[in-house]
């Protein structure tokens, strides 16, 4: 049993009653404020470079443009409330402030029980240890370990919906397939055999529960030591049944389902049938940005490593059929046909890439800060990309131009 402590910074907070912002006004930021006001500490303010969320109120605090936190003391406490912690930190000390902090000594191991955040334990949970993961990043290229945040493990190309703006470019499939898993499993073996440990695989497709069959990569990937968490993404149109429900009652395991309202047809079966067989699970109301179109827009490389560096998915490697990407929409789209493939924005596994060879690729890849190919071709996944209405249906596969 994890026990908590306060960390000192908490306390000395506390006493003193020093200034304190916190930079992120989205779940990790309404995750710090409730438990640094439980710890007994005074926020100051939220604070976003989202132009939407300035002027708002969070929890009764206001949300301020980062501009407008000049007029506090150097020495203001600022804890980081998200994931683009180096270019959060290059802000800040910019602007002067110098007592910079993440939230993991905060966040991990405090207990949420009955808190009024809105948002399950399940959730909270995968929430801090994604963040956990995020800061360790940094520490771990500087010892030479090799564990990655995420893998996605996509195992078809077809989705019981046709979502117009779906940000891995399900839209596009005039005749998706199913991945050939003895390759998908050679591909992940491989992989494994030159990490040293990954926090979680995301099985997903399109809609995973499509391809009959996903309980044997389900079962698979459970099985590897060196993962923490194994997240099935779904849009609740299918509910699992036999082996395809029996693989899900692995304490590894979390059911992660989007609802679509309308569209997630079998949503409330889904929950009965996840909760009457003791499967963690959560269901989230999505929130989409204009990420879903393959569309070229000639761009400087610094407009484009700037995309890259603060896009939201730029450390998700996506494995589709044998072939390792740095992002979903560099995976799809080259998949597609619809982006060139680029040898330094992949690592080809249909071979018998293994080994030491493979880890130097694979550190590559993970580790590389320019942007890919296929930046230019995608309009961003950054708070700056503008918001759009989730999930409108197509009929048909749309052109790929
Ligand atoms: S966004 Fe829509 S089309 Fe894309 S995978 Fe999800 S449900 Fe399928
Ligand atoms: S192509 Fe570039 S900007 Fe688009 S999702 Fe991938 S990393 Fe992000």
């Amino acid at each position: 049993m994890q026990t908590y402590v306060v960390p000192e910074l908490v306390a000395e907070l506390a006493a003193t009653g020093r200034p304190v912002v916190l930079f992120g006004a989205g779940d990790l930021g309404v995750l710090a404020h409730y438990a640094l006001t439980r710890l007994g500490v005074r926020v100051t303010c939220f604070s976003d470079g989202r132009r939407v969320k300035h002027g708002q109120t969070l929890r009764g605090l206001e949300i301020r443009a980062p501009e407008h936190l000049a007029g506090l003391p150097s020495d203001t406490c600022v804890f980081l409330c998200g994931n683009y912690l180096a270019t959060m930190t290059a802000r800040l000390r910019g602007m002067g402030f110098t007592d910079l902090h993440d939230c993991v000594g905060l966040l991990d191991g405090f207990d949420f029980g009955g808190s009024d955040t809105g948002m399950d334990l399940v959730f909270i949970e995968r929430k801090v240890a994604l963040h956990k993961r995020e800061c360790l990043k940094a520490k771990e290229a500087g010892d030479d370990l090799l564990i990655l945040k995420y893998l996605d493990v996509v195992v078809t190309e077809a989705c019981s919906m046709k979502c117009q703006d779906c940000s891995n470019l399900m839209q596009y499939y005039a005749k998706p397939r199913h991945s050939d898993l003895d390759l998908l499993e050679s591909a992940v073996d491989r992989i494994m055999a030159a990490i040293d440990g990954i926090y979680e695989f995301r099985v997903l497709g399109g809609e995973p529960f499509v391809n009959t069959r996903v309980h044997r990569v389900i079962t698979k990937l459970t099985g590897y030591e060196q993962v923490d968490k194994v997240v099935i993404y779904t849009n609740a149109t299918i509910v699992p049944r036999g082996d395809n429900l029996e693989c899900l009652k692995h304490d590894k395991v979390v059911v992660e389902i989007t609802n679509y309202g309308r569209h997630s047809r079998k949503h409330d079966e889904l929950l009965e049938t996840l909760q009457a067989n003791g499967v963690v699970h959560l269901t989230k109301i999505p929130v989409w940005t204009d990420s879903g179109r393959i569309k070229y827009v000639e761009r400087s490389a610094a407009e484009l490593d700037d995309m890259f560096r603060n896009c939201c998915v730029n450390d998700v490697l996506t494995l589709l059929n044998g072939k390792l990407y740095r992002c979903p929409f560099s995976a799809n789209g080259t998949n597609l046909g619809a982006i060139p493939e680029d040898s330094a924005d992949v690592v080809d596994l249909t071979g018998d890439r293994a080994g030491a060879e493979l880890r130097a690729d694979l550190q590559r890849l993970y580790g590389r800060s320019t942007h890919l190919r296929a930046c230019a071709f995608c309009n961003g996944r950054d708070y700056r990309t503008p918001r759009i209405e989730p999930a409108i249906q197509v009929r048909r596969p749309l052109p790929l131009v």
